[in-house]
């Protein structure tokens, strides 16, 4: 018996674990991929108050230690159900505590073509900090209009050759700042009002057939970055929580389900803004809210 189970590795569901480890609670972390979330991935973290700069590497690593140190025990299994009662079920075993957090985060949305999945590691990549480097000197895209896809245009542009910049509409989500250093930047072509149609090669990626205003235009590429957001993965949890229409998982109070005993954190609840501050924000409401409801 746990006295809380938390699903997911990432910084929300860490801060729990290292809130209630410092209360010197029995805490489980599952986790299915790695540690540290979608964070790991950012090339710089620069908003985090108190750390004017940090690599999301560095600062999801001194999280998961800084957890690790109190004794709380983290397992790689893959949760597939979780009961009102507090019973958590992986793939591997079953385990029951007195609480359930689920901080379970969201993945990278997909385009939805046909290749896309195939070919990861093959020309097509949600993330530029980890496979930018295999595009040293070469032709590649990213699509979105984020803040994610302008940091990888920014990034890859100094290790590929060329970087297309597709985006479905004229005006960006993200930042000004990276805009003006896009605009500096003589090897990032901006492609406007612009989808991604299909994807072709052999085996591998090789070109990307594009519609902009209503021509086709094709792109010989290496390689092509995927930035278009996330989306969550909360059907497991439907039993126990309710949903929203784009499967965000609907709390009270920030965090409270409709499930006594299981609260939800992070990327993975209904929220207006989904930042490092506000999933470790979540992770220590939750923490504290648990203790209350363990006495
Ligand atoms: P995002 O802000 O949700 O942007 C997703 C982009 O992809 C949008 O421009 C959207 O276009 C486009 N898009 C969505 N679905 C698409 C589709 N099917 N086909 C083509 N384009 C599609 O996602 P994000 O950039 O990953 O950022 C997520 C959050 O993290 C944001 O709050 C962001 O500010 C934050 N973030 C912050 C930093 C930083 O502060 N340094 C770095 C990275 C991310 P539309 O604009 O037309 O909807």
């Amino acid at each position: 018996m746990y006295d809380a189970i938390i699903i997911g590795a990432g910084p929300s569901g860490l801060t729990s674990a290292l809130y209630l480890g410092r209360a010197n609670k029995k805490v489980l972390v599952l986790e299915s991929k790695s540690y540290g979330g979608q964070i790991i991935n950012a090339s710089t973290i620069e908003n985090y108050p108190g750390i004017p700069s940090i690599s999301g590497f560095d600062f999801a690593t001194n999280l998961y230690e800084q957890v690790k140190r109190l004794g709380v025990e983290i397992k790689y299994e893959t949760v597939l159900r979780v009961e009102p009662t507090k019973k958590v079920i992986t793939k591997e075993r079953e385990y029951q505590a007195k609480v359930v957090i689920i901080a379970s985060g969201a993945t990278n949305r997909k385009l939805g073509l046909e290749k896309e999945e195939e070919w990861i590691g093959k020309g097509i990549s949600y993330c530029a900090t980890c496979d930018g480097h295999f595009y040293k000197g070469k032709v590649v895209a990213v699509v979105g209009g984020g803040n994610t896809a302008l940091e990888d245009a920014i990034y890859l542009s100094n290790l590929a050759s060329k970087v297309y910049l597709i985006h479905r509409r004229e005006e960006f989500r993200g930042e000004e700042k990276y805009l003006e250093e896009i605009k500096k930047k003589e090897n990032i072509e901006l492609v406007l009002k612009a989808t991604v149609d299909s994807l072709h090669g052999e085996t591998s990626l090789q070109s990307i057939t594009i519609d902009q205003e209503g021509k086709k235009r094709n792109l010989f590429l290496d390689g092509l970055f995927i930035a278009i957001g996330q989306e969550p993965q909360n059907q497991i949890f439907q039993n126990v929580v309710e949903l929203d229409e784009k499967g965000y998982i609907k709390t009270q109070e920030e965090i409270l389900t409709k499930t006594r005993g299981i609260y939800a954190i992070g990327d993975a609840r209904v929220k207006n803004l989904r930042q490092l501050t506000t999933a470790t924000s979540d992770g220590s409401i939750a923490a504290v809210m648990a203790l209350k409801e363990m006495d």
